[in-house]
């Protein structure tokens, strides 16, 4: 690749794959939709990043319709059962290696195995769960999922579980609502260390935040989050919570999802990428330049209209380059995650 190769902290390709809207050879081939297929990776220097497996709700889900209209408070779905997560979670896991069968992905593990795919006609990618529902309590699944690539888990995506209480969708708002960890999500966050996956906070609330920094040995780190200080979303994070990332030399990752970037909260792509700019230079600002990094959430938010997709990040890392100068955009793109993942893989 000739751009600048960008690993990213979290997408959601894997979702299309499961709900079966589209296969890994499509992937591998080109889609004529979505944020995500390997032509247009390679022609955006989109190299990678978090693969998410998100278990979806019952019912209904969220209302995004209600994001439009600022401001909202949109109820959360209710809990799913470890039965149907458990087996979501291995259908992701399975369709993560028809990716690599497909020529699509390479499945890392380590953060040398991430490096030597920067530079490769593949999307280097690292397996996570975001929502661990499927994990059960003595941790056997943990174990075998670690064993399959899992190196990466949210213990609550927004609707709470067994774990915890995550941050609902609301704006305005900060994220400080109701308990956070459980005594199991505890556990859970001892035994990610022990097992050494990384323990990902961006849809859990304040208090499962403090939580977490009070027993994890490893940096604190938000996969796809912003900064409260630009769009008062209860998904962004406070100056404080920054200051807890930076303190623990954690890191954040920027999230394109429109409603989480334009300080009006407003689900709607059309706006200048001068927004996401913004947000970097406050969390540069408040966490330092080797702690910040991207977060896409491409394939499951609304993304910037000038970026579009995975093939339009030169618009973003060309900004960048202005702004910042060479070396900090690398740093950005890509060199930031890989410091702290190296940090918590310990490889
Ligand atoms: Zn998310």
């Amino acid at each position: 690749m000739t751009r600048t190769a960008v690993f990213d902290g979290h997408n959601d390709l894997l979702l299309r794959l499961l709900a079966g809207n589209v296969t890994p050879e499509q992937v591998a081939d080109g889609l004529p939709d979505g944020h995500i297929d390997l032509p247009r990776a390679v022609k955006g220097g989109f190299a990678g990043g978090m693969f998410a497996i998100f278990v979806p709700s019952v019912g209904e889900g969220i209302d995004h319709a209600a994001m439009t209209k600022p401001p909202y408070d949109l109820p959360l779905p209710d809990r799913v059962d470890e039965t149907t997560a458990a087996a979501f979670v291995e259908r992701g896991l399975d369709r993560l290696q028809a990716l690599e069968t497909a020529g699509a992905v390479s499945l890392c593990r380590t953060a040398g195995e991430i490096e030597d795919t920067l530079t490769a006609d593949q999307m280097a990618a690292v397996a996570h769960i975001e929502g661990a529902e499927g994990v059960d309590r003595d941790f056997a699944r943990l174990h075998d999922w670690h064993a399959r690539g899992l190196r990466s888990l949210g213990p609550v995506w927004s609707r709470d579980t067994v774990w915890g209480y995550g941050v609902p969708f609301r704006y305005p708002s900060d994220g400080d609502i109701g308990p956070g960890l459980t005594d199991a999500g505890k556990a859970l966050i001892r035994e990610c260390n022990h097992l050494k996956i990384m323990v990902d906070l961006s849809h859990l609330n304040v208090k499962g935040m403090e939580d977490v920094a009070n027993i994890t040995s490893h940096p604190l780190v938000a996969t796809h989050s912003n900064a409260h200080a630009i769009c008062p979303h209860a998904r962004n994070l406070t100056d404080r919570q920054l200051h807890m990332i930076r303190d623990s030399d954690g890191m954040v990752g920027l999230n394109f999802a429109s409603a989480f970037l334009r300080p009006d909260g407003k689900m709607d792509a059309d706006f200048s990428i001068d927004v996401m700019l913004q947000h970097l230079d406050h969390m540069i600002d408040l966490l330092g330049e080797t702690r910040v990094g991207l977060g896409s959430d491409f394939d499951g938010a609304l993304v910037p209209a000038p970026i579009k997709d995975c093939a339009g990040l030169p618009v973003l890392i060309d900004a960048m380059q202005a702004r910042y100068g060479a070396v900090l955009t690398e740093q950005i793109a890509h060199g930031n995650w890989i410091r702290v993942l190296r940090q918590t893989w310990g490889v």
